[in-house]
């Protein structure tokens, strides 16, 4: 019996000559792979469309634990506006891979809509660094380790919070204040806003220059250090960064 599922691809690994395996992000089962066979056939219907990033209805022959058999797809969406410059599809390309880790941490079945909601508002052109670091503050509660939003993380003090450090892991107050680099009151309150933030109900994202590199900056830190995160395609984004 054929089963439809919603999907997006995560990525694709050749299979003999003609076929691929599909690795699929789907809202139905998580993650999941799919066998295409013959879709690298130069005169094959679906060529075109199994391919990294394509979003739609996958028509599936479901075997629970094992490879799924492709029949066809119904695209949704392929983020053409995306694939147009480097710096999007290396930001698509990390996201893509931090959602596909978080799923296989946390098997959180909100994540699969989170991710959508980020991947079309990149899509409209809205900033793709702050979007980036809104699903990286809010996957990181999915990781076991989500940052105490109003709470100094030495003491527990609730007001006076002066900074916010990756290394220590959240929020500073006055009193616990040593020496960590102090960043601005708006970043402070911007980072609670990422994360409270409804993606899909975002129309625009102002944010200066200044507040996106300390937040960006924070964000980076604390994920090397409390996630234990490894993600290839962060470091291509970096690259892209000494341009
Ligand atoms: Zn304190």
């Amino acid at each position: 019996m054929i089963t439809k599922v919603t999907g997006f691809i995560v990525s694709t690994v050749n299979f003999r000559d003609t076929s691929l395996v599909l690795n699929l992000f789907t809202k139905e089962y998580g993650l999941i792979g799919i066998m295409a066979k013959g879709v690298k056939r130069m005169n094959h219907p679906l060529r075109a469309l199994t391919q990294k990033f394509t979003y739609g209805i996958f028509h599936i022959y479901y075997k629970e634990g094992k490879l799924s058999l492709l029949k066809d797809i119904d695209v949704l969406d392929t983020f053409s506006y995306l694939h147009e410059d480097i710096t999007r599809i290396g930001y698509l390309n990390y996201i893509t891979e931090l959602v596909t880790q978080v799923y296989k941490e946390s098997e959180n079945e909100k994540l699969f809509d989170l991710f959508l909601e980020v991947v079309f508002k990149m899509n409209e052109g809205l900033d793709p660094l702050v979007l980036t670091n809104i699903l990286e503050i809010k996957c990181l509660p999915l990781l076991g380790v989500g940052i105490l939003l109003d709470e100094c993380v030495k003491c527990g003090n609730t007001t006076s919070i002066v900074t916010i450090d990756g290394d220590k892991g959240g929020f500073i107050c006055k009193n616990c204040y040593q020496n960590e680099k102090l960043v601005s009151i708006k970043s402070i309150q911007l980072i609670r806003m990422y994360y409270y933030v409804d993606v899909k109900n975002i129309q625009k994202l102002e944010i200066k220059k200044e507040q996106k590199e300390e937040i960006n900056s924070f964000l980076e830190t604390y994920y090397n250090r409390y996630t234990g995160l490894y993600l290839k395609s962060k470091e291509f984004l970096e690259k892209l960064k000494d341009l």
